[in-house]
Protein backbone atom coordinates (compact mmCIF):
# COMPACT_ATOMS: atom_id res chain seq x y z
CA UNK A 1 0.00 0.00 0.00
CA UNK A 2 1.08 3.70 -0.88
CA UNK A 3 1.25 5.54 2.40
CA UNK A 4 -1.52 8.23 2.43
CA UNK A 5 -0.39 11.81 3.18
CA UNK A 6 2.95 11.12 2.40
CA UNK A 7 5.89 10.46 4.70
CA UNK A 8 9.41 11.66 4.70
CA UNK A 9 12.98 10.36 5.73
CA UNK A 10 16.08 12.60 5.87
CA UNK A 11 19.38 10.69 4.99
CA UNK A 12 22.78 12.57 5.41
CA UNK A 13 24.98 11.60 3.09
CA UNK A 14 29.19 11.70 3.04
CA UNK A 15 29.25 12.13 7.40
CA UNK A 16 33.04 11.66 8.33
CA UNK A 17 35.20 13.74 10.91
CA UNK A 18 36.78 15.58 7.78
CA UNK A 19 32.99 17.30 6.60
CA UNK A 20 32.23 20.52 6.68
CA UNK A 21 30.58 21.70 9.45
CA UNK A 22 29.25 24.88 9.38
CA UNK A 23 26.20 23.43 6.98
CA UNK A 24 25.48 20.40 9.29
CA UNK A 25 25.21 22.61 12.35
CA UNK A 26 22.85 24.64 10.68
CA UNK A 27 20.44 21.31 10.41
CA UNK A 28 21.43 19.66 13.32
CA UNK A 29 19.83 21.87 16.20
CA UNK A 30 16.54 21.72 14.56
CA UNK A 31 16.71 17.83 13.79
CA UNK A 32 17.32 17.64 17.71
CA UNK A 33 14.59 20.27 18.58
CA UNK A 34 11.86 18.28 16.07
CA UNK A 35 12.86 14.88 17.62
CA UNK A 36 13.35 13.87 13.95
CA UNK A 37 15.37 10.36 13.24
CA UNK A 38 17.29 10.45 10.55
CA UNK A 39 19.38 8.29 8.28
CA UNK A 40 23.57 9.03 9.06
CA UNK A 41 25.45 7.94 6.19
CA UNK A 42 28.59 7.23 7.28
CA UNK A 43 31.84 6.95 5.56
CA UNK A 44 34.02 4.73 7.61
CA UNK A 45 37.43 5.20 6.19
CA UNK A 46 37.00 8.35 3.98
CA UNK A 47 39.44 8.87 1.50
CA UNK A 48 38.25 10.94 -0.93
CA UNK A 49 39.91 14.53 -0.53
CA UNK A 50 36.04 16.04 -1.42
CA UNK A 51 35.22 15.16 2.01
CA UNK A 52 38.05 16.41 3.68
CA UNK A 53 37.10 20.18 4.56
CA UNK A 54 38.35 20.83 7.69
CA UNK A 55 40.63 19.25 10.71
CA UNK A 56 38.86 15.75 11.88
CA UNK A 57 36.61 16.77 14.76
CA UNK A 58 37.56 15.06 17.49
CA UNK A 59 33.90 14.98 18.74
CA UNK A 60 32.26 13.29 15.28
CA UNK A 61 31.74 10.05 16.53
CA UNK A 62 30.31 11.02 19.97
CA UNK A 63 28.09 13.13 18.12
CA UNK A 64 26.89 10.32 16.17
CA UNK A 65 26.31 8.15 18.95
CA UNK A 66 24.15 10.44 20.53
CA UNK A 67 21.96 10.84 17.70
CA UNK A 68 21.64 7.05 17.17
CA UNK A 69 20.56 7.32 20.68
CA UNK A 70 17.93 9.90 19.75
CA UNK A 71 16.58 6.99 17.27
CA UNK A 72 18.84 8.01 14.15
CA UNK A 73 19.56 4.80 12.14
CA UNK A 74 23.56 4.62 10.89
CA UNK A 75 24.40 3.39 7.54
CA UNK A 76 27.44 2.34 5.96
CA UNK A 77 28.12 4.60 2.91
CA UNK A 78 30.73 2.55 1.08
CA UNK A 79 34.54 2.12 2.51
CA UNK A 80 36.79 4.87 1.63
CA UNK A 81 34.39 6.57 -0.51
CA UNK A 82 36.55 6.31 -4.03
CA UNK A 83 34.32 6.03 -6.87
CA UNK A 84 37.16 4.16 -9.27
CA UNK A 85 35.72 1.53 -10.33
CA UNK A 86 33.16 1.16 -13.92
CA UNK A 87 30.41 -0.90 -13.40
CA UNK A 88 26.64 -0.84 -14.23
CA UNK A 89 24.55 -0.34 -10.87
CA UNK A 90 21.25 -1.33 -10.20
CA UNK A 91 20.38 2.09 -9.83
CA UNK A 92 21.88 2.95 -13.10
CA UNK A 93 22.43 7.54 -12.54
CA UNK A 94 26.67 7.09 -12.11
CA UNK A 95 29.21 6.14 -14.65
CA UNK A 96 31.71 5.52 -11.72
CA UNK A 97 31.40 4.44 -8.33
CA UNK A 98 32.73 2.99 -5.37
CA UNK A 99 31.38 -0.55 -5.56
CA UNK A 100 29.35 -1.34 -8.85
CA UNK A 101 31.43 -3.72 -10.91
CA UNK A 102 34.40 -4.42 -7.93
CA UNK A 103 34.64 -8.78 -7.60
CA UNK A 104 32.11 -10.05 -4.84
CA UNK A 105 35.25 -11.02 -2.61
CA UNK A 106 36.54 -7.62 -2.20
CA UNK A 107 33.24 -5.83 -1.60
CA UNK A 108 32.49 -8.49 1.24
CA UNK A 109 35.97 -7.29 2.44
CA UNK A 110 35.60 -3.48 2.18
CA UNK A 111 31.37 -4.07 3.77
CA UNK A 112 33.13 -6.14 6.67
CA UNK A 113 35.81 -3.48 7.47
CA UNK A 114 33.53 -0.71 7.43
CA UNK A 115 31.22 -2.29 9.33
CA UNK A 116 33.69 -2.75 11.74
CA UNK A 117 35.11 0.13 11.86
CA UNK A 118 31.07 1.63 12.44
CA UNK A 119 30.85 -0.45 15.14
CA UNK A 120 34.46 0.08 16.54
CA UNK A 121 33.17 3.87 17.26
CA UNK A 122 30.06 2.15 19.53
CA UNK A 123 27.79 2.55 16.06
CA UNK A 124 25.39 0.18 15.43
CA UNK A 125 24.92 0.32 11.01
CA UNK A 126 21.92 -1.30 10.03
CA UNK A 127 21.30 0.11 6.53
CA UNK A 128 23.33 0.29 3.43
CA UNK A 129 23.86 3.46 1.84
CA UNK A 130 25.97 3.30 -2.06
CA UNK A 131 28.27 6.01 -2.95
CA UNK A 132 26.93 7.33 -6.21
CA UNK A 133 24.10 4.78 -5.87
CA UNK A 134 26.75 2.41 -7.17
CA UNK A 135 25.89 -1.08 -6.19
CA UNK A 136 25.13 -4.46 -8.01
CA UNK A 137 24.23 -8.19 -7.49
CA UNK A 138 27.35 -8.95 -5.70
CA UNK A 139 27.16 -6.24 -3.27
CA UNK A 140 23.52 -7.62 -2.20
CA UNK A 141 25.55 -11.00 -1.44
CA UNK A 142 28.23 -9.35 0.09
CA UNK A 143 25.76 -7.41 2.58
CA UNK A 144 23.32 -10.06 3.33
CA UNK A 145 26.38 -13.06 4.32
CA UNK A 146 27.08 -9.52 6.36
CA UNK A 147 24.22 -9.29 8.35
CA UNK A 148 22.87 -5.83 6.28
CA UNK A 149 19.33 -6.42 5.21
CA UNK A 150 18.04 -3.02 4.67
CA UNK A 151 19.45 -0.19 1.74
CA UNK A 152 18.50 3.25 1.34
CA UNK A 153 18.16 3.65 -2.37
CA UNK A 154 15.44 3.24 -5.45
CA UNK A 155 13.04 5.38 -7.34
CA UNK A 156 9.54 3.48 -6.13
CA UNK A 157 6.95 5.02 -4.01
CA UNK A 158 6.98 2.60 -1.38
CA UNK A 159 9.86 -0.08 0.21
CA UNK A 160 10.21 -3.30 -1.48
CA UNK A 161 12.07 -6.76 -1.56
CA UNK A 162 14.84 -7.05 -4.60
CA UNK A 163 18.06 -9.73 -4.20
CA UNK A 164 17.17 -10.80 -0.52
CA UNK A 165 17.35 -6.93 0.57
CA UNK A 166 15.02 -4.95 1.72
CA UNK A 167 15.09 -1.48 -0.36
CA UNK A 168 13.54 1.88 1.03
CA UNK A 169 13.36 3.93 -1.39
CA UNK A 170 15.51 7.15 -1.86
CA UNK A 171 13.80 9.41 -4.49
CA UNK A 172 14.22 13.48 -3.55
CA UNK A 173 17.76 15.66 -3.48
CA UNK A 174 15.75 18.22 -1.99
CA UNK A 175 12.62 18.94 -0.31
CA UNK A 176 8.99 18.82 -1.95
CA UNK A 177 5.88 18.49 -0.20
CA UNK A 178 3.84 14.96 -1.75
CA UNK A 179 0.49 13.89 -1.56
CA UNK A 180 1.15 10.14 -1.05
CA UNK A 181 4.26 7.87 -0.81
CA UNK A 182 7.09 7.14 1.14
CA UNK A 183 9.71 9.94 0.34
CA UNK A 184 13.64 9.75 1.31
CA UNK A 185 15.48 13.37 0.90
CA UNK A 186 19.05 12.96 0.53
CA UNK A 187 21.04 16.38 1.77
CA UNK A 188 24.60 16.55 1.29
CA UNK A 189 25.84 19.03 4.09
CA UNK A 190 29.61 19.10 2.34
CA UNK A 191 28.07 21.08 -0.97
CA UNK A 192 24.97 22.10 0.33
CA UNK A 193 24.23 25.75 0.02
CA UNK A 194 23.45 27.92 3.12
CA UNK A 195 19.55 28.71 0.86
CA UNK A 196 18.88 24.74 0.56
CA UNK A 197 19.71 24.43 3.90
CA UNK A 198 17.47 27.00 5.35
CA UNK A 199 14.57 25.34 3.28
CA UNK A 200 15.57 22.22 4.55
CA UNK A 201 14.61 23.34 8.14
CA UNK A 202 11.92 25.54 7.08
CA UNK A 203 10.13 22.20 5.13
CA UNK A 204 11.47 20.18 8.69
CA UNK A 205 9.53 22.10 10.67
CA UNK A 206 6.51 22.45 8.21
CA UNK A 207 6.03 18.66 8.12
CA UNK A 208 7.99 17.64 11.40
CA UNK A 209 4.92 14.76 12.00
CA UNK A 210 5.10 13.59 8.66
CA UNK A 211 8.59 12.44 9.25
CA UNK A 212 8.97 8.64 9.95
CA UNK A 213 12.63 6.97 11.21
CA UNK A 214 13.83 3.48 9.25
CA UNK A 215 12.86 1.30 12.35
CA UNK A 216 9.15 2.22 12.36
CA UNK A 217 9.27 2.13 8.10
CA UNK A 218 10.49 -1.52 9.15
CA UNK A 219 7.64 -1.89 11.45
CA UNK A 220 5.18 -0.39 10.06
CA UNK A 221 4.80 -1.40 6.15
CA UNK A 222 5.23 -5.22 4.81
CA UNK A 223 7.80 -5.44 2.49
CA UNK A 224 7.49 -7.57 -0.75
CA UNK A 225 8.95 -7.79 -4.17
CA UNK A 226 7.65 -5.20 -6.78
CA UNK A 227 4.11 -5.53 -8.13
CA UNK A 228 3.88 -4.45 -11.97
CA UNK A 229 2.50 -1.37 -11.63
CA UNK A 230 5.17 0.26 -8.91
CA UNK A 231 8.06 -1.40 -11.21
CA UNK A 232 6.83 0.39 -14.19
CA UNK A 233 6.66 3.68 -11.79
CA UNK A 234 10.59 2.74 -11.02
CA UNK A 235 11.20 2.62 -14.70
CA UNK A 236 10.11 5.95 -15.91
CA UNK A 237 11.01 7.76 -12.50
CA UNK A 238 14.69 6.03 -13.50
CA UNK A 239 14.47 7.14 -17.09
CA UNK A 240 13.17 10.68 -16.07
CA UNK A 241 15.91 11.03 -13.52
CA UNK A 242 18.61 10.09 -16.21
CA UNK A 243 17.02 12.98 -18.69
CA UNK A 244 17.04 15.36 -15.89
CA UNK A 245 20.68 15.09 -14.88
CA UNK A 246 21.94 14.25 -18.58
CA UNK A 247 20.06 18.25 -19.35
CA UNK A 248 21.99 19.52 -16.01
CA UNK A 249 25.09 17.86 -16.97
CA UNK A 250 25.26 19.62 -20.49
CA UNK A 251 24.03 22.59 -18.92
CA UNK A 252 26.79 23.11 -16.44
CA UNK A 253 29.51 20.79 -17.72
CA UNK A 254 30.85 17.99 -16.49
CA UNK A 255 31.99 19.21 -12.73
CA UNK A 256 29.86 19.21 -9.99
CA UNK A 257 27.22 17.00 -10.51
CA UNK A 258 27.67 15.46 -6.50
CA UNK A 259 24.29 13.86 -6.17
CA UNK A 260 24.65 10.83 -4.39
ZN1 LIG B 1 28.69 9.88 -0.80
Amino acid sequence: MIPEPAQYLLRFDDLCPTMRQSQWARVLPVIEELGIRPILAVVPDNQDRDLQHEAADPEFWASMRRLETAGATTALHGFQHLCNSVGKSLVPLHERSEFAGVDESTQRQWIRAGLSMLREQGLNPKVWVAPRHGFDRATLRALRAEGIKVLSDGLTRIPFRRGGVTWIPQQLWEPAEKRLGLWTICTHCNSARTAEMEALAAFMRRNARSFTSIDRVMAEFEVRELEAGEWMYERFATLRLQASRMKKRLLRGPRRMRLG
